[in-house]
């Protein structure tokens, strides 16, 4: 099974992924915790390119080709093999957040975002977890975090009204995989809420 999770920065998805695949873990489930852009030594090469260094420097349209290009090595490299083997793949983040972030932060490019990921992808997860926040709570968790890699939480609180829509609406346009969680809770509970969600859908 492929379990994405997805959310704005500072969302808490990542704590989420993690606290998932621990838990299932206990229960002696065979997971693989992973995440994008990188999760694979190809992909995480290409996670420095589009994170670290002058962002002007790739076109809106050479992005799209670097995270699909990663995203490409991830599941040649990663992902597949792991559900090949009949594991369970946790990913924090995957196409959607491709679909929003390259697909709308620059223009709309989402045909040419969806376009490429059926010619190049062409997999969708079984389960997708949105962890819903709200925009000015996540900017002051994002901000609060150290990193190096804080670029593009620059887009400030407009740009996060604008994607937290848009996951809502990408969870509206893919029900069957699409579970939206509340967030603004603390870790555990929302842990709990993730956890049994993914138990109903393995089982
Ligand atoms: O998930 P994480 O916070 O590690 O993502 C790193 C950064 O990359 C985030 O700030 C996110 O906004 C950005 N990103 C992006 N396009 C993607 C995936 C992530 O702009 N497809």
């Amino acid at each position: 099974m492929f379990i994405t999770f997805e959310g704005i920065d500072g969302s808490g998805k990542s704590t989420q992924a993690r606290l998932l695949a621990e838990a299932l873990r206990m229960g002696a489930q065979d997971v693989v915790l992973t995440r994008e852009p990188g999760g694979s030594p190809g992909a995480e090469e290409i996670r420095r390119l589009v994170l670290e260094g002058d962002p002007d420097r790739w076109s809106a349209q050479t992005e799209i080709l670097l995270f699909t290009a990663a995203r490409r090595d991830h599941l040649e490299k990663t992902i597949a093999p792991a559900l090949a083997a009949g594991r369970i793949v946790i990913s924090d983040r995957f196409a959607d957040s491709t679909r929003l972030y390259q697909g709308i932060t620059r223009g709309d490019l989402r045909a040419q975002v969806d376009a490429l990921h059926s010619l190049m992808i062409g997999r969708e997860p079984d389960l997708t977890f949105i962890i819903d926040i709200d925009p000015a709570v996540g900017l002051a968790r994002a901000f609060a975090r150290n990193g190096t890699e804080e670029r593009f939480e620059e887009m400030g609180e407009a740009m996060q009204h604008t994607m937290r829509a848009g996951f809502l609406a990408l969870a509206a346009e893919f029900p069957a995989r699409c579970v939206v969680i509340d967030g603004a809770r603390a870790p555990e509970a929302v842990a709990a809420d993730v956890l049994a969600t993914a138990r109903e859908r393995l089982a």
